[in-house]
């Protein structure tokens, strides 16, 4: 395709849009051999990433390992919304106290300021806009939105919404599907996440984080000190963060558990004539539906649609998955039939029982993080900054995000994904009435 960068390979990035347009092509090496450090982070997402940089400008010596390219998990594959706010934590207002409340809503906020803030101090070039809005299908969606937009007044949001009716809200996205919605012209936008996560790896990288690729964490030995393995070599370090999340299978059972890894999957449309553009997206916003099986969409900076979705109720890839986003894309947009899919992929993503991130600690020295429910471009920014506060002694934000308890799903590994289809058939019977 003309003007796309294709020095990323498939067998090291999934095929996505975000792969072929990566600004960075250079790889980190291998782990060879015996490390020390303070810190090893294993999984180089966007959790992984940010608790190295948060730590290493903190004055912390940190080995960072990945098990195949930084970003290569749901960091590098997913719609690139940023969305910010940290679950609902007013449905925890008996554990963490109304303080606790007010502070889940303020680090909500500071999630979206860092990525603003990481983007402008290490002059990141991922295509950062802001603006987003939430589109209404139904009249309750309406009041729902009036009811945030008020309730979001009173948790002192520094950006403020604005409710748009039927004609309003096709100044931002044009179809008939939409009655209403809420803008958000400055909290809330739209990244190259893959970009994004490279830049900060980068960073990291230049201040004195060692990063090591295709460095798979096989064994953890716990101790006073950690040691991590790898078919290779091994870092010997006073505190371990595990940032693996949906990809890291059972190398923690305990944390495996608690997180259901599920799919969604995103195709991008070869560039859009801005005729096109005029009639359908007007404003260059990120768009998404309030239901559980929700679309997201929004434009690239070459003028693609990025749509993306839950394929279906398994949690598996599906078999046409081109066909089935294009299916959904045109129902929102039926000027696009005809029009070429440049590329279509997915991938894991870790959904947690209560939606809100799991945090916590396994032992004094051995930290994690996971289960963003599909939303973790901005909160993985703000987790970092809790978790390195913690080690660097300061655990006040993170004491009250670690006594959210997170239950295991039922029934054993085995039982988990039919357990999330039965789940989110129920909702799909709940977001159509
Ligand atoms: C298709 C899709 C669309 C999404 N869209 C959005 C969106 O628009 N907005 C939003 O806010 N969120 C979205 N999300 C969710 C968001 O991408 C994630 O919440 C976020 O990227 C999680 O980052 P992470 O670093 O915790 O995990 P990941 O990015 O998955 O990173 C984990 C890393 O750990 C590595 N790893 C695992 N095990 C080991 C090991 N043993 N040793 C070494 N390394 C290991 C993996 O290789 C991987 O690179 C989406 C997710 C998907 C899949």
């Amino acid at each position: 395709m003309f003007g796309l960068k294709k020095t990323v390979t498939e067998k090291e990035h999934t095929s996505s849009y975000y792969a072929a347009t990566a600004n960075d092509t250079s790889h980190y090496p291998k782990l060879e051999g015996n490390k020390k450090a303070d810190v090893v982070v294993i999984g180089g997402g966007f959790s992984g990433v940010n608790t190295a940089l948060e730590l290493v400008e903190k004055g912390f010596s940190v080995v960072l390992l990945e098990a195949k390219r930084i970003a290569w998990g749901a960091t590098g594959r997913n719609g690139g919304q940023i969305i910010c706010g940290i679950g609902d934590p007013d449905k925890f207002s008996r554990t963490i106290g109304k303080k606790g409340v007010t502070a889940i809503y303020d680090m909500g906020y500071e999630a979206g300021d860092i990525i603003r803030e990481r983007v402008a101090k290490y002059t990141i070039d991922c295509d950062l806009k802001w603006g987003y809005c939430d589109v209404a299908i139904k009249p309750r969606h309406m009041k729902e939105f009036a009811q945030w937009q008020a309730h979001s007044k009173k948790n002192g949001n520094p950006h403020q919404l604005q409710l748009l009716d039927e004609k309003e809200v096709k100044q931002f996205v044009n179809s008939d599907n939409y009655i209403g919605g809420l803008f958000n012209p400055t909290g809330n936008g739209h990244v190259h996440p893959l970009n994004l996560c490279a830049g900060e790896a980068h960073a990291a990288n230049e201040l004195g984080v060692e990063i090591f690729e295709q460095s798979k964490v096989i064994n953890i030995e716990h101790g006073s000190r950690v040691t991590v393995h790898t078919d290779c070599g091994s870092v010997n370090a006073k505190y371990v963060v595990l940032c693996g999340n949906a990809y890291m299978g059972e190398l923690v059972p305990k944390l495996a558990k608690k997180i259901l890894p599920s799919n969604s999957s995103v195709i991008a449309t070869a560039p859009l004539s801005s005729e096109i553009i005029n009639t359908i997206m007007p404003a260059d916003v990120a768009v998404c539906d309030p239901r559980t099986a929700l679309d997201y969409f929004r434009l690239s900076a070459d003028k693609r649609l990025l749509f993306g979705g839950l394929s279906n109720y398994t949690g598996l890839e599906p078999k046409d998955l081109k066909g089935t986003m294009a299916t959904k894309m045109l129902k929102v947009f039926p000027e696009l039939k005809g029009i070429n899919i440049d590329f279509g992929w997915s991938g894991q993503m870790g959904i947690g029982l209560n939606r809100m991130p799991q945090l916590g600690k396994l032992a004094d020295n051995v930290f994690y993080v996971q289960a963003y429910s599909g939303h973790g471009v901005a909160p993985t920014h703000m987790m970092a900054r809790v978790i390195a506060e913690a080690i660097d002694g300061k655990s006040e934000r993170f004491d009250i995000l670690a006594k959210i308890h997170h239950y295991s799903f039922p029934g054993g590994k085995l039982f988990r994904r039919p357990a999330l289809a039965i789940g989110m058939m129920y909702y799909k019977i709940l977001d159509e009435l």
